[in-house]
């Protein structure tokens, strides 16, 4: 039978990294889809902003919507402090069955809850489901159509507080319009572009970075 392109992505990891090394697992994937095989990462451009916003923030709960490969989660995860959380969703089911694996590769597991199912589904019970109170970073790498209406819906589920920052992937390439000027319109946002490039390309995107002031 044919292997799909996330069953190839982690034969690399298997391949290439070294258990328990997060750091080798994350440069395995980039190996990967920067000279075999192009996938939807973040990637290392813009994963190094994404580490540094994760470092600044010195996060204890992240939610992140969009797992595929866990790619982010390991980069996202490694950099958490002791007893940190990182809750991240996934609808499709194959790509789930890859990102544990990929997690566990990384040994990052202990940080990471990966739920599988719908961002619309979810959100409304993190709270009961979880335990959570608020997160204090969230990462949007989801669908770019849910961009705007699960922010509404995190914002109305109480998920956010004073501080809590949005960090949301590929605001110019695919592109998020509406979520874009939402958050740089929004007396509710204080918001940054940091100018980058598409996944393993030289094509501009970048990453939107909203400080939710409640
Ligand atoms: N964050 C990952 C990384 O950088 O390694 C890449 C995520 S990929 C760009 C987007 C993923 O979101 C896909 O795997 C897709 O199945 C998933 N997805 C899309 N819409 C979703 C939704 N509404 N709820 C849950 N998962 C969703
Ligand atoms: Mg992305």
């Amino acid at each position: 039978t044919q292997s799909t392109r996330p069953q190839r992505l982690l034969g690399a990891v298997q391949k290439n990294a070294t258990r328990g090394d997060p750091c080798s697992v994350v440069k395995a994937i980039d190996h990967f889809c920067r000279h075999k095989e192009w996938a939807m990462n973040v990637g290392d451009e813009k994963g190094c902003i994404l580490d540094s916003v994760v470092s600044e923030i010195n996060p204890a709960t992240v939610l992140e919507l969009g797992t595929y490969c866990g790619y982010s989660t390991v980069r996202i995860a490694s950099r958490l402090p002791p007893h940190a959380k990182l809750i991240t969703l996934e609808f499709n089911p194959d790509f789930a069955v890859i990102a544990r694996q990929v997690i566990a590769w990384a040994g990052v597991e202990e940080k990471v809850q990966l739920v599988e199912g719908a961002s619309g589904d979810w959100i409304p019970k993190m709270k009961e489901q979880f335990g959570i109170k608020t997160f204090d970073l969230v990462f949007l790498d989801h669908w770019k159509d849910r961009y705007l209406p699960d922010t509404k819906l995190m914002e109305e589920c109480g998920l956010l507080r004073k501080g809590s920052v949005l960090l949301a992937d590929n605001v110019i390439c695919p592109g998020t319009p509406e979520y874009l000027e939402y958050v740089r319109n929004s007396p509710r946002y204080e918001s940054r572009y940091f100018k980058s490039h598409l996944e393993y390309t030289k094509v501009e995107d970048g990453l939107e970075k909203s400080v939710f002031l409640g």
